[in-house]
């Protein structure tokens, strides 16, 4: 490996044992930035239980070291706890940049971080650059309501903190043959916080599809009228095996409840297919779908912002649209298609 200090580190996550998703596409963002500094990307792992095989994933998908702290004690996520072993770490291999998911985890440890070791914090980035000739980190995040992108520096402390959304960023196609470094650093114990324990997680009860990671997801906005209507959106979902979303007028209405809700101030998911009926494509909600593979807008307006971003834009009503896909749906594959 390269450079120790002046890396370029992103956090990984686990639960259970096995890594979360976003340590991969946190790894594409940080690969992007190392190669810009010419410096070394370093993926830390706090946690318990995750094989050797998981931690030379990280290095397949971008990594060129693994530094991980695993100890029963450091199964579940203690902020206090956590944040003492992180600080440990930064104060001895001083990177440059650390970049965490906006997850509950990330949102809670990173500005727990950012004060004990006296440097700033930029969460939920959309977008991270190098400044040519400084080499800091360009933050890029939305401001003033999703009016504007503002790009944050930190040009005076370091390391340079940012979260970034789930879901924002592919992670990079695993290559076996890269090569890199696992470190593996003992537990000191004395960093354990003696005034919290978590006794156990409970799983949520909803039986419905996590937006997150759904393959499909169909949407409904202010177009469908009154929140009755959504009982055609959920049909067609539960027929498609796909996840219900939302638009955020349609969730202030009360049509669906706000777990439901894609954009800026919901969800940002990154489905193969994402279909969205009477959503116009304000610029919010695009913010959450902007990394779908395939978008179909059903809008009766042919002008409709969403329908130049989809790959297929269907113009029409939706009151004839979903009920005429969900009759040859049902002819097809009768009832589920899976
Ligand atoms: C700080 C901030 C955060 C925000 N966060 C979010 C967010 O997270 N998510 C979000 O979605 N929005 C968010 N918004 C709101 C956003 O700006 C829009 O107001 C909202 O997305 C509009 O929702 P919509 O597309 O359902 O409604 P509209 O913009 O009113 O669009 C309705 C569409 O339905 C079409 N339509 C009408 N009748 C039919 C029919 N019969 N068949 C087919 N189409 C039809 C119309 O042509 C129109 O395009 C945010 C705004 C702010 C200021």
């Amino acid at each position: 490996m390269s450079d120790v200090k002046n890396a370029v580190w992103t956090l990984a996550e686990q639960f259970d044992g096995k890594l979360k998703g976003v340590s991969f596409e946190l790894l594409s963002r940080g690969r992007t930035l190392a190669d810009k500094l010419g410096t070394s990307l370093v993926s830390i792992l706090i946690g318990d239980g995750v094989s050797d095989e998981s931690l030379n994933q990280l290095i397949f998908q971008g990594a060129d070291a693994v530094y991980t702290v695993q100890d029963p004690k450091l199964a579940y996520f203690v902020c206090e706890t956590y944040e003492r072993v992180l600080e440990k770490l930064i104060k001895e291999y001083q990177p440059a940049i650390l970049l965490a998911a906006a997850t509950s985890t990330g949102r809670t440890l990173m500005p727990y971080t950012a004060v004990k070791v006296h440097t700033g914090l930029t969460a939920d980035c959309t977008e991270l650059d190098i400044e040519v000739g400084t080499g800091n980190l360009l933050q890029t995040r939305p401001a003033i309501g999703g009016n504007i992108m503002a790009t944050i520096k930190t040009p005076n402390h370091r390391p340079q903190l940012a979260t970034v959304r789930p879901k924002s960023s592919r992670p990079l196609p695993a290559d076996p043959a890269r090569k890199g470094d696992i470190k593996k650093i003992p537990l000191d114990t004395s960093l354990v916080a003696q005034d919290v324990q978590v006794k156990g997680y409970r799983k949520e009860e909803s039986g419905s599809l996590h937006l997150e990671e759904a393959d499909i997801v169909v949407s409904g906005g202010k177009g469908l009228k009154k929140g009755e209507n959504f009982g055609m959106i959920h049909k067609l979902a539960e027929s498609l095996n796909a996840a219900v979303g939302a638009s955020r007028d349609a969730v202030d209405r009360g049509w669906i409840s706000y777990p439901h809700q894609i954009g800026l101030s919901g969800k940002t998911i990154s489905p193969k297919v994402y279909i969205a009926a009477g959503i116009s494509g304000a610029i919010q909600h695009l913010a959450g779908i902007k990394t779908s593979e395939t978008i179909v807008s059903i809008n009766i307006d042919p002008d409709a912002t969403l329908h130049k971003l989809a790959d297929l834009g269907i113009v029409g009503d939706a009151f004839q649209v979903i009920p005429e896909l969900q009759k040859r749906l049902d002819a097809r594959y009768g009832g589920k298609h899976g």
